[in-house]
């Protein structure tokens, strides 16, 4: 399988390159040539969700390296439940499902993107002689996805920046209780600050003399193809028992998730209707609704993960599928408030008996909002992009109760945590890298 920028100019490069380039030479975005055609019947013997991975993710490995080692990415990639759990209340029986990608070690879904893009890399480019040093900026959950995903792996380091007191407790905490091979930084300054500094850092010609770098953002491709495998599987697993194809509502940010939802109809998996639900951050809706694609500034909004103003997987949506009329037609949208995001967690918790995170609540308030003939023609499964206890002083005020930890969060919660504060200097980058890795090379 090869695969080729969104902007044609980029020489066609195998998995292994896609997944240490991460961009395309050309400055696009990878995909592959072509999505593998399946039938429900392919998966006939994929029982588990690592069999439906292994099924669905094989075309992706021709040609790699990894494909030998496949079996095994797989099982460390997907070593926690996602369950398909159905809720609601009588009127609505069996009609709505929560598909909860939150049971990794960081309690949201990015946890399968990054486990699968170290399990590949640590492959790949694992060098105790000589590690390979991931940088990652992050605004909360990414870094700290990256930095559980690369903890303790032999070869591998990571360097998280985060802005200093600008996220929340317990993202700190997931940000910076990590083993030798992890360097936490709090950065003084905001978002913008910690992204300057890692394309600093990976342009500066000293500081590559000393380390090996690389990046795991999130247009890496290798954080994109894993997450079809849960809309297979929970698809497959629906569709098996009633013979109808489910629709799904994805909460939308960057576009990741919800392109993996689309990817996975693509390839012939019983995915039914898909509608993106996007925070007040309205760009894709405004795309849909007028047909121009004005990205913005992105606005700050109870659904933190999700603000982004320029969704930077839309050009592969374009380019997989097609420009706005075509979309429009396949896929829907609804931009969602935070009043509404606010009124949809009590009504989650009234209605199903249980907190969900204001991301999640993006999609369930949208789920309220379909008109009823959409809403009856199928199940919904709502996806619940994080747990609720990793946002609980947003939670816990509007539910009016403790939201449970969850063991895999309160285990983190109870490590000791380090940082290291740092003004937003590549001086000062390079001086908290010495002292931590020692001045290389390698
Ligand atoms: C990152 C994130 C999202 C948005 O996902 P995209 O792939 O960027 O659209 C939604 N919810 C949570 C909890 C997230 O961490």
């Amino acid at each position: 399988m090869q695969y080729l920028s969104t902007r044609g100019a980029a020489q066609p490069v195998n998995l292994d390159d896609a997944l240490r380039q991460g961009l395309a030479a050309d400055g696009g975005l990878l995909l592959p040539e072509s999505l593998p055609r399946f039938e429900p019947d392919d998966f006939a013997t994929a029982h588990d969700i690592k069999d439906v991975a292994a099924v669905l993710l094989r075309p992706f490995f021709a040609g790699s390296a990894l494909l030998g080692d496949l079996e095994a990415i797989v099982a460390e990639t997907f070593s926690f439940a996602i369950p398909l759990r159905e809720v609601g209340n009588a009127k609505d029986d069996g009609r709505v499902a929560l598909l909860e990608l939150f049971h990794g070690p960081t309690a949201a879904f990015k946890d399968v993107g990054a486990g699968f893009l170290a399990a590949c890399l640590t492959r790949l480019e694992g060098d105790p002689e000589a590690p390979l040093t991931i940088l990652v900026a992050t605004s909360g959950d990414t870094g700290g996805a990256v930095a559980a995903a690369f903890d303790g792996r032999a070869g591998m380091r990571v360097v998280v920046l985060f802005p200093d007191g600008r996220v929340s407790d317990r993202q700190a905490q997931q940000l910076t209780c990590w083993g030798d091979n992890v360097l936490s930084l709090r950065v003084n300054g905001a978002f913008d600050d910690c992204q300057a500094l890692v394309k600093a850092a990976l342009a500066d010609s000293a500081l590559g003399e000393r380390y090996r770098f690389s990046s795991a953002n999130s247009i890496n491709i290798g954080r994109l193809l894993p997450q079809s495998t849960y809309y297979a599987h929970a698809s497959l697993e629906h569709f098996r028992r009633t013979g109808s194809r489910p629709g799904f509502i994805v909460p939308t940010g960057n576009l990741g998730n919800a392109l993996a939802c689309v990817m996975a109809r693509e390839m012939g998996l019983p995915v039914g209707p898909v509608v993106l639900a996007t925070n007040a951050n309205r760009t894709i809706a405004d795309y849909f609704a007028t047909l121009e694609w004005l990205p913005r500034a992105s606005e700050q909004t109870l659904a933190s993960a999700m603000d982004v103003g320029d969704p930077s997987n839309m050009e592969r949506l374009r380019s997989l599928l097609g420009e706005a009329d075509v979309l429009r037609e396949r896929i829907g949208v609804l931009s969602v408030d935070d009043e509404s995001i606010r009124n949809a967690v009590r009504a989650d918790y009234e209605e199903f008996g249980f907190a969900t995170c204001p991301h999640t609540a993006t999609a369930s308030h949208t789920w309220r909002q379909l008109e009823g003939d959409l809403r009856d023609a199928c199940t919904w499964v709502l996806v619940a992009t994080a747990h609720p206890a990793k946002f609980e002083t947003i939670v816990e005020p509007l539910i009016g109760e403790p939201v449970p930890v969850p063991d895999e969060l309160a285990r983190i919660l109870s490590r000791p945590s380090r940082s290291v504060p740092i003004e937003p200097s590549l001086e000062a980058l390079a001086q908290a890298m010495f002292a931590r890795f020692g001045t290389g090379p390698g």
